[in-house]
């Protein structure tokens, strides 16, 4: 098959969520490929639903239908069944024009586990719901066990929270400096000036607020994320977190996560621990100087080592590692050498990422394109697995991002015991997720219509801090 630069995706019936959906299935066989959306526009691959078969034609030669089918059952538990079914006879037609087998089949979303939920909660048994994934959605089977393991484990964890409870997030945007793969908001806390004192200071202005605003409720978990929480300074990390205290009470479990570890000192981790935070992450996403070079982290692997020990010494019992599997440059035993290290340390959760090549990243822009293939990545994430095993870890969730090399996923592991439960309602969108800060989206969750609504803040720092008021007027009209 030629190199397709450029498809075209047209057809009755196809309206926009549709299309979206059928074009992210198109692109993970075809990751490279441009969408074209005139279809007078020159395309290399034409791809035409009619209303019975979808019809392939690459105008060199290759010519390709193939018919839809019955809807599976599966399928129709999910809102749109004919959207799945349109999924699966493209799948069918793709798989034969590249010769190549997705590991998540159709599933094209960011929570496969949410539909395992669902297919559970529809009276699915695991092993029906395994053969299910397997033959209706085309998932390999592994793929299929480790996401119906996964969802019966949140179920499990989630037993005794309630769809009224609330979790609570706090967002700090700066970072020492931006990482190539970076696609969330964060600026370089160098550069900022006054700006970062009076970003905390509308901060624990709208904690107040909304505290104001949500008695009554009842507040399960708090996480503090960003960019990157510890580039604050002691004094204000202090002042955040008593606003949090203050506002919302003592909560069951409590994440900050530190992240960059040349950010972490001992005088922060201290703050940390006055204030019971149980759980924090120092993450390294890889082992190897030579990589944290290419990825623009600037900090080094001795780093790492220095804020875990740092960590150990403060007291904190449950560490979180974030890892990267498939930066630039890494192959299959630069995994295996990361890993190797972080079995030393023994934390007590890693988080194992799949490299997502994002739009708004560094990486993208100065056109990085993988050269790791899916084998390997597959290797990589293997090897993960047998780390997190070996270290007494169980996977408790995950989730998939676009762009993805390889297509694969990302998956959280806890030592039991040591799960971080906002992980999984951010996923699951259960429960209602009060979010402040630049950037930060709040969730609002109506049990009795099984309903989410977004409630997001804008990103932009500065804007925030104009537009604060109209912030909390919008949580206020969502929430109360
Ligand atoms: S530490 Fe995280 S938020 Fe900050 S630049 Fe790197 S990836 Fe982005």
């Amino acid at each position: 098959m030629e190199m397709v630069k450029s498809f075209l995706l047209t057809g009755r019936e196809l309206d926009e969520s549709r299309h979206y959906e059928l074009c992210m299935l198109v692109r993970e066989f075809l990751p490279l490929a441009e969408i074209i959306t005139d279809d007078t526009a020159p395309a290399d691959l034409r791809l035409c639903w009619d209303g019975e078969a979808w019809h392939a034609d690459t105008g060199n030669g290759y010519a390709d239908r193939e018919m839809s089918g019955e809807a599976s059952a599966l399928a129709a538990l999910g809102g749109d069944p004919f959207k799945n079914e349109l999924k699966r006879s493209l799948y069918r037609l793709l798989a034969r024009l590249t010769g190549m087998h997705m590991p998540w089949g159709i599933l094209t979303g960011v929570r496969p586990t949410k539909l395992a939920w669902q297919a559970m909660t529809a009276g699915y048994t695991a092993e029906r719901l395994i053969d299910a994934l397997v033959q209706e959605f085309y998932l390999e089977g592994s793929k299929a066990r480790r996401m119906t393991e996964i969802a019966c484990r949140e179920q499990q964890l989630l037993a005794d929270h309630l769809p009224t409870d609330v979790s609570i997030y706090a967002g700090i945007p700066f970072c020492p400096t931006r990482c190539a793969y970076c696609s969330f908001v964060s600026y370089d806390y160098h550069r900022l000036g006054d700006l970062m004192d009076r970003y905390v200071d509308t901060l624990i202005a709208e904690i107040r607020e909304c505290g104001r605003m949500m008695q009554g409720r009842r507040f399960k978990s708090f996480y503090m994320g960003g960019g990157t929480p510890t580039t604050l300074s002691p004094d204000a990390m202090d002042r955040v977190l008593s606003a949090v205290e203050e506002a919302f009470g003592e909560m069951s479990e409590t994440t900050v996560e530190a992240g960059r570890p040349d950010t972490i000192t001992s005088e922060k981790l201290r703050v940390l621990k006055r204030h019971g935070i149980g759980r924090i992450s120092v993450n390294p996403q890889t082992m190897n100087d030579a990589t944290l070079v290419r990825i623009g982290r600037r900090h080094s692997v001795e780093d790492i080592l220095r804020a875990f020990a740092l960590a150990r010494d403060a007291g904190f019992d449950n560490i979180n590692m974030d890892l990267i599997m498939g930066l630039p440059g890494e192959t299959s035993a630069d995994a295996a050498h990361t890993l190797e290290r972080i079995m030393v340390l023994a934390p007590e959760s890693l988080t194992v990422h799949t490299l997502a090549v994002k739009r708004s990243s560094r990486i993208r822009e100065q056109g990085f394109v993988s050269e790791t293939g899916p084998e390997e990545i597959r290797q990589m994430l293997r090897l993960a697995d047998e780390a997190a095993d070996a270290l007494g870890m169980k996977p408790y969730y995950m989730y998939r991002q676009k762009n993805m090399a390889g297509n694969f996923e990302n998956t959280g592991y806890a030592v039991p015991g040591k799960e971080c439960l906002y992980n999984i309602e951010i996923m699951e969108e259960k429960q209602s997720i009060l979010a402040m800060g630049a950037g930060a989206v709040s969730k609002c969750y109506e049990p009795e219509k099984d309903r989410l609504t977004r409630v997001p803040n804008v990103k932009n720092v500065e804007e925030y801090l104009r537009r604060i008021d109209e912030m909390l007027e919008r949580k206020r009209r969502r929430f109360v």
